[in-house]
């Protein structure tokens, strides 16, 4: 049995009005501890709308949601601790912080949670640790951080929690290359310390070749392939024709491909750079 899974969940808005929406159909994942899945898809495909089912901020009209083996919703007093079990970040968090301190903010959800001061002010410290966030800004107000510090410093309140599924909603729109990149590198780093499982909620196919293993694909409310990031990257023409665009370097291997020239399909420059320095090594023409 999977840690996390999913069973054909649809979800209908305004249901039995003009505005009736199906916004998500008959999908259906799992998901091991300390996966890293990738969430991929145009706006209104429906991501929003599946992460909220999984941390019960939506029930399910049909389908259901298994953590460790028991349905979410087999016992409705309890969802509040599936709440804390399975943290969302949502996009743009930093329009969340709302405390004097960033201390008291990261120490916002680890509270409601009933956890002693001890135990509160050691998870604050871990989580800002966690982001990258150094101590001395622990005492400013949140207003005072930089763009980059002020999603960092939301991503480490819902760490704080240490929940053991952990989602983020487009973790790193709006920041520029450099403040994307850490927040992935810290993503990877909270995964590699707690074991986590991690969803992503990302446009980017580029960030996701970076750190995702398994990557879902939702296309008009379903599930329109899934897989290892290698296997459903490789399905390019699909993924073009969900409107969605694979990465430049994947794109630039595929044409090289086409002219007959015997290159792997790689997602990551790292990889493109391996993949040549084979090729020479091969002694065939560069
Ligand atoms: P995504 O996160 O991929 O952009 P959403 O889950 O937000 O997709 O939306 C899926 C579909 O459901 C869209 O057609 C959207 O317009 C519709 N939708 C989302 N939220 C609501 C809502 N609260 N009421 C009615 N329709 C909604």
């Amino acid at each position: 049995m999977a840690f996390l899974s999913v069973e054909n969940l649809t979800y209908t808005y305004g249901q039995n009005t003009p505005f009736e929406k199906t916004a998500i159909k008959d999908i259906s994942f799992s998901a091991e501890k300390g996966e890293i899945i990738g969430l991929i898809g145009h706006t209104g495909s429906g991501k929003s709308t599946l992460v909220q089912h999984l941390n019960g901020l939506i029930k399910p009209q049909s389908g259901q949601i298994l953590l460790d083996g028991t349905d979410i919703w087999a016992d409705e007093k309890k969802i509040r601790e599936i709440r804390f079990r399975v943290g969302l970040v949502f996009q743009y968090p930093e329009y969340q912080l709302f405390e004097e301190t960033v201390e008291k903010d990261i120490a916002f959800g680890p509270t409601n949670m009933g956890l002693s001061p001890e135990e509160i002010k050691a998870r604050v410290y871990a989580a800002a640790q966690s982001v990258g966030l150094r101590e001395e800004l622990l005492a400013q107000s949140p207003f005072d951080l930089s763009g980059g510090e002020k999603r960092r410093a939301a991503i480490a309140g819902v760490m704080a929690m240490q929940p053991e599924i952990l989602i983020f909603d487009e973790p790193t729109a709006g920041l520029d290359p450099a403040g994307r990149d850490q927040i992935l590198e810290n993503i990877v780093k909270y995964r590699d310390a707690t074991g986590a499982t991690i969803l992503i909620v990302s446009h980017s196919m580029e960030d996701m070749a970076k750190v995702a293993e398994k990557i879902l694909v939702m296309n008009h409310g379903s599930l329109a392939l899934s897989g290892t990031t290698e296997s459903v990257y490789a399905q390019a023409d699909a993924l073009v024709g969900m409107g969605l665009n694979v990465p430049q370097i994947t794109k630039v291997f595929l044409a090289l491909r086409r002219f007959g020239i015997d290159l792997p399909l790689v997602y990551t420059v790292d990889g493109a750079f391996d993949a040549i320095l084979s090729f020479r090594k091969g002694g065939a023409p560069v």
